[in-house]
């Protein structure tokens, strides 16, 4: 999911709607903003896209000086109307508006254990139980309170909430999914990615650290340490899930991905004529590839810009569809070509399967396929859609057994030694954290797991 939010700007909506703009590539399910005026909660919320959704007259009536929002990318089923955030709600201390960004582990026990005891609950979002627990928390002031709420939960956030005169960023203690805080005039910004910053005109100051507060009021911004950090950032927001002109955890992203892909060729080698790039998600890797090797590289498959990714699509025949809506192959660039196909991921091999067998189509006489990251062998619990371990071909194939499914001449990954070692090349000086959440690659979860979520997923 993406998250925004805005403290003290009188065109708060229609900032927080560029925001959520430039953060469309996070969620595609559904879009909302909540502002707030004089202690009045506004909300707007569809199961549309940005640009489909928000109109100047929607917008103008999203008054107030303070504004989040949020696009959903849904991770399991939920009701497409119903499940779309902000949430909002009035408790004993007035109005509350909170968006989440990341999956919360604990979700179904806590709210079991709360309905139990006679709580209401209005959708499936794991996010609500928070809500509900900073509604019950006895905390005298309100960084008590989020920090008595947070201790409950599990798994990772990254949490804006709004409040009668104040709005709160928060980090789960691994630091799972990002968030970053900038200003534009006296006012601040929180968001999922820096990208946000860039298109609104607004400073880029630092990240939220894993498990610190900010409260942002009236005075300026607070920091609160609620936990002590134990950085574990999702190392494939580097790799797929954030935008290339983003900077997250401290890590620029397009230079990264460039250098994965500049390692890819050296640590496979191989003989060709032309380096392909899989758009958009395999460019940088492609182009870090063709520097490094020499090969020159070409847009020899060509994406329609205007069909959504596969991955989000919910149903396997659609998706199926989807790959040869969403990609075609450039014949005049292909013919009689020794062809590296450079990727970001595979997850299925649905895709690179039928990428492949364009390429074999529009003439290419070899095609090797290289992959910018280690095979997916294990499923996501905090926040990113992959599916079962059943599902994943990298969890239930070899190497050779996957390169004979998508009918590649050779096919080779990165380890994730290299990949982590190539991503810390690339970070910013000041930036001295280290380590990452590699769980997709590894099967190593940061976060253990109770008895009731092992018999949950079958572990
Ligand atoms: P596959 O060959 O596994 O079907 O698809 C690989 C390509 O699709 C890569 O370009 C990757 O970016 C994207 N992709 C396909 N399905 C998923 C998915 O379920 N999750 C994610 N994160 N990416 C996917
Ligand atoms: Fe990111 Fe993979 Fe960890 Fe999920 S399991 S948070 S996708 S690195
Ligand atoms: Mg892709």
């Amino acid at each position: 999911c993406a998250v925004f939010g805005i403290y003290g700007h009188p065109e708060a909506a229609n900032l927080t709607y560029l925001g959520l703009y430039a953060l469309q590539h996070r969620g595609q399910e559904g879009t909302g903003i909540a502002s707030l005026e004089n202690g009045k909660l506004l909300l707007r919320k569809s199961p549309k896209l940005v640009s489909e959704f928000y109109t100047e007259d929607l917008l103008n009536d999203l008054k107030g000086n303070i504004a989040i929002g949020h696009n959903r990318y849904a991770t399991a089923g939920g009701d497409p109307e119903k499940d779309l955030q902000p949430l909002t709600a009035f408790y004993s201390k007035g109005p509350i508006a909170l968006v989440h960004n990341g999956n919360l582990t604990n979700a179904i026990e806590l709210k079991r254990e709360m309905e139990n005891e006679g709580a209401l609950f209005t959708t499936e979002v794991d996010s609500e139980v928070l809500v509900h627990l900073i509604a019950r928390s006895t905390g005298m002031t309100m960084v008590e309170q989020m920090g008595a709420a947070l201790s409950s939960v599990k798994g990772s956030y990254s949490f804006i909430v709004l409040l009668e005169n104040s709005m709160l960023g928060v980090r789960d203690p691994l630091g799972l999914r990002p968030l970053s805080i900038g200003k534009i005039g006296d006012a601040y910004v929180l968001a999922s990615e820096t990208c946000a910053f860039d298109l609104i005109g607004a400073e880029f100051i630092r990240d939220v650290d894993p498990g610190e507060m900010v409260v942002i009021n009236e005075k300026g911004m607070e920091s609160h340490k609620l936990f002590v950090r134990k950085d574990a950032p999702c190392i494939f927001e580097i790799v797929y899930f954030a935008r290339p002109d983003s900077q997250v955890f401290g890590y620029p992203v397009y230079l990264s991905r460039k250098r994965l892909g500049g390692r890819l060729a050296k640590d496979s080698a191989v003989e060709a004529d032309l380096v392909i790039p899989v758009p958009d998600s395999g460019l940088a890797a492609a182009l870090g590839y063709s520097e490094a090797s020499g090969i020159p590289v070409d847009m020899g498959l060509i994406r329609n810009h205007y069909v959504g990714r596969t991955f989000i699509e919910p149903q396997q025949s659609i998706r199926h569809f989807g790959v040869k809506i969403k990609l075609n192959a450039v014949p005049s660039i292909l013919k009689n070509k020794r062809i590296v196909v450079v990727d970001d991921s595979i997850v299925r091999g649905t895709t690179s399967r039928k990428i492949v067998s364009m390429l074999r189509a529009a003439g290419a006489s070899e095609v090797h396929m290289r992959i910018a990251s280690a095979p997916i062998i294990s499923p996501c619990f905090y926040g990113i859609d992959t599916p079962t371990r059943t599902e994943l071909i990298g969890a239930t194939h070899s190497l050779e057994e996957i390169r004979r499914y998508v009918k590649a001449d050779s096919l080779a990954y990165l380890s994730v030694d290299a990949m982590q070692e190539e991503i810390e090349r690339a970070k910013d000086q000041n930036n001295s954290r280290k380590g990452f959440c590699t769980a997709c690659f590894t099967g190593c979860y940061p976060i253990p797991f109770s008895k009731e979520e092992r018999i949950q997923h079958g572990l």
